[in-house]
């Protein structure tokens, strides 16, 4: 089997070695990342520059660094390997839960994957300086990959949330609650105005949900969907508005 191996937070983390090291049980592995970190980049691609895609050695692994986003590394990676199997994307240096999922650029090198067919599984934990940290993850993050990366796992897409020192594996949900998405102004040391976008979540912590299962201490496992249209609405808007007949099309 082979193993592309990206993240956003670029070549140097410690967390993109731990992924490759236990992507590496499964089968063979080439690590591809940005050259610089590219956290929530989403799924922003190059199309104005061209791109450089230069050998590096990436701890123990052979491995290439890009000049662009988490998605032109899993474009370039896929198109300079024959037959890749799977993308893992990570281990990003903090959770993607909920709202999260739509900022990460650690969950798009995942969907960038799932978009050419192929596999894509993203993983996200608490963040450790050094490599050997990551240990304490190992057993759970191997069961998981076992699990995900099986033919009989036929789903494209999966987000993986662990905790440090997790005490089991749940399937869950994505917690989509609203945020206050509050944008709270600053000075530079110039005195001028800057300002941070903040995103807290508003509402209470589902059952069921990543973050539920993040906070009981469990990895949480969601399977994820790229079609993300309004079923429910799509059918209510049809039978409501029928513009140019499409109530007949449905
Ligand atoms: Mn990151």
């Amino acid at each position: 089997m082979r193993i592309l191996i990206a993240n956003d937070d670029g070549v140097f983390s410690p967390g993109l070695q731990a992924l490759a090291a236990f992507a590496a049980e499964f089968g063979e592995v080439r690590v591809v990342a940005p050259d610089v970190e590219q956290s929530s980049m989403g799924q922003a691609i190059t199309s104005s520059r061209p791109l450089s895609y230069r050998p590096t050695r990436i701890g123990k692994f052979d491995g290439y660094r890009v000049n662009g986003t988490p998605s032109d590394c899993v474009a370039l990676g896929i198109h300079n390997w024959e037959k890749v199997d799977a993308v893992l994307s990570g281990i990003n240096q903090g959770y993607n839960l909920g709202n999260a999922t739509w900022h990460s650029g650690t969950l798009a090198a995942a969907k960038q994957a799932a978009l050419f067919g192929i596999k894509g599984i993203s993983m996200s934990s608490m963040p450790f300086e050094k490599l050997e940290e990551y240990e304490s993850l190992k057993p759970m993050a191997l069961q998981v990959l076992q699990a995900l990366l099986s033919k009989e796992t036929t789903s494209l897409l999966f987000n993986v949330n662990l905790p440090v020192s997790p005490r089991g594996i749940s399937w869950t949900r994505q917690s989509v609650r609203h945020y206050d998405g509050k944008v709270v102004p600053m000075k530079d040391p110039y005195g001028r105005p800057v300002y941070w976008f903040t995103a807290v979540p508003i509402e209470s912590v589902e059952p069921g949900t990543d973050r539920f299962a993040i906070g009981e201490n469990r990895v949480s496992v969601t399977p994820l969907s790229i079609d993300i249209t309004d079923d429910r609405c799509l059918a209510e808007c049809q039978r409501r508005y029928p513009f140019n007949g499409s109530a007949s099309e449905a």
